[in-house]
């Protein structure tokens, strides 16, 4: 990364010199060829004002005429201290009339078509660069009208624009960009360790992942942007944490179930296996103990079915997938059913049953909800003495309906009363298991008030009896198709 932040340091000083060395090279080569003009100009000025009163050398001009004009350019050159300095005087026809550097001026070709001079006839001074055949190098011209308007002073001097000045600044200037590369380097690496360094220190943090290790400690750092990064890993690690020990608890959870649910099952199957085997050795002879021993097979087969449902509905409802068919669910008549069909077990525990229903109507699975009552109705019968009773009560109340299932029974001591809903958790073992109870009837209703988004409330007292207050949704929420 260092290296990478050093490139892009140097390209970009390499851009900026470029540019920069091309913008002035442009605007002083300009300069210097203002100038130059402006000098030149004034050299012709001087030459013309030395010129004055040879003319006017219009016309047909005698041979010693010019050759004083010539002697006398080549005297003013003679003064100039630019040695390769040129001084020509053109009539306004475009015939040579003198020239210091030419051998003879007389056999030079006509210098009409010179843009120089083509400028200066129309009365303005006339510029011109260009590759001189007369002295084989880049010439700068610069031409005027003489003051009375009859001929054509030009003055030229050898011109290599900034050439020459590069080449003498060269070596300054190279030591400006090998000190400009120098600072830039050091400015970059220093600017680099900024940023490489807490990164460096970060990913170091993050390698305690390899050891399992969520507890990060970042520092603060200079820039805003690293502190988000260390905060936002932070948090994500927190997460993280919190996901794992939320799955390992519902690991732990499962493993439970399983195991608990595989010791409830053993205990049917060694009944079932113990009776099998005794009628299986022939050592029962008698009809009435075959009899017996086939009727204990054939109840623990009973509990191991109930068993077995209830672990399913457990565990369609923990997973929500639960292929449930809802209906607009009338509860009274529902209720008259359910009272049918407990009627015998409350005869045989010689408990009496009392309702109390209004005409409550709600969207839900009759399944669940006979599901629901049946557990907290059995329940109620089961504990609880000769004599006692059993009341159910529904009504409405806003949008939910509100099922109370109470009983004058044994009751829940305090310290049971939030374990119940716990699967295979029971007060009484004994009494529970003589009774086919699986464990899992209130772990069953707990599952499906959820189901429903509903709460439930549990009023209990040891000896003097209990009280399931359940209140469900009316209408089913919408999410829940
Ligand atoms: P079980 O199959 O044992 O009845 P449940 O989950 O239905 O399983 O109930 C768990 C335990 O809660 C029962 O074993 C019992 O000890 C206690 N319990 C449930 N309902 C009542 C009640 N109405 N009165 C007293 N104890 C109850």
């Amino acid at each position: 990364m260092k290296r990478a932040v050093l490139f892009r340091f140097s390209m970009i000083l390499f851009v900026a010199l470029a540019v920069s060395s091309a913008i002035s090279y442009y605007f002083m080569g300009n300069k210097l060829l203002a100038d130059n003009e402006t000098n030149l100009l004034n050299i012709v000025r001087m030459i013309d004002y030395s010129l004055d009163g040879t003319g006017p050398l219009s016309g047909n001009v005698s041979k010693e005429v010019s050759g004083n004009i010539q002697e006398k350019c080549t005297a003013i050159k003679g003064r100039l201290k630019d040695t390769k300095a040129r001084i020509t005087v053109i009539s306004v026809d475009g015939t040579v009339l003198a020239d210091t550097e030419a051998e003879s001026y007389e056999g030079m070709e006509n210098h009409l078509e010179r843009q120089e001079i083509q400028a200066a006839l129309s009365g303005k001074p006339g510029y011109a660069t260009r590759y001189s055949e007369t002295t084989h190098e880049n010439m700068l011209y610069v031409a005027a009208l003489s003051a009375d308007g009859s001929y054509i002073v030009r003055a030229a001097t050898v011109y290599k624009g900034l050439e020459d000045y590069f080449l003498s600044i060269m070596p300054m200037l190279l030591l400006g960009i090998a000190a400009a590369y120098a600072i830039a380097t050091i400015v970059s690496f220093r600017f680099a360790d900024t940023i490489t360094k807490p990164l460096m220190e970060i990913s170091a943090e993050l390698q305690k992942i390899h050891t399992n290790t969520w507890d990060f400690q970042f520092k603060q750092y200079r820039y805003d942007e690293l502190n988000i990064i260390s905060e936002a890993t932070m948090r994500l690690a927190q997460e993280v944490q919190e996901h794992i020990s939320r799955l390992e608890f519902e690991k732990k959870v499962r493993q439970e179930f399983f195991s608990n649910a595989s010791h409830e099952l053993k205990t049917p199957i060694t009944a079932i296996r113990g009776y099998a085997e005794l009628l299986d050795n022939g050592f029962v002879s008698d009809e009435e103990t075959r009899g017996k021993f086939i009727k204990r097979i054939l109840k623990a087969t009973e509990n191991m079915t109930q068993l077995i449902e209830d672990i399913l509905m457990i565990s369609r409802l923990e997973t929500k997938e639960a292929e449930v068919t809802f209906s607009r669910l009338h509860l009274a008549p529902l209720m008259d059913e359910i009272f049918d069909a407990v009627e015998p077990i409350a005869a045989e525990y010689k408990v009496t049953l009392h309702q109390e229903c209004e005409p409550v109507v709600m969207e839900a699975s009759v399944k669940q909800i006979r599901e629901l009552l049946m557990n907290l109705i059995v329940n109620g019968i089961k504990y609880n003495h000769p004599g006692g009773n059993v009341w159910v009560k529904i009504g409405a109340s806003g949008h939910n309906a509100v099922i109370r299932v109470k009983d004058d029974g044994m009751g829940i001591g305090e310290e049971d009363q939030a374990r119940v809903f716990e699967r295979f958790y029971r007060v009484d073992k004994g009494r529970s298991k003589k009774m086919g109870g699986t464990g899992l009837g209130l772990s069953i209703v707990k599952h499906i008030v959820e189901f429903y988004d509903g709460y439930m409330q549990l009023k209990s007292r040891l000896n003097q009896g209990s009280e399931f207050i359940i209140s469900l949704p009316l209408q089913r929420a919408e999410e829940k198709g």
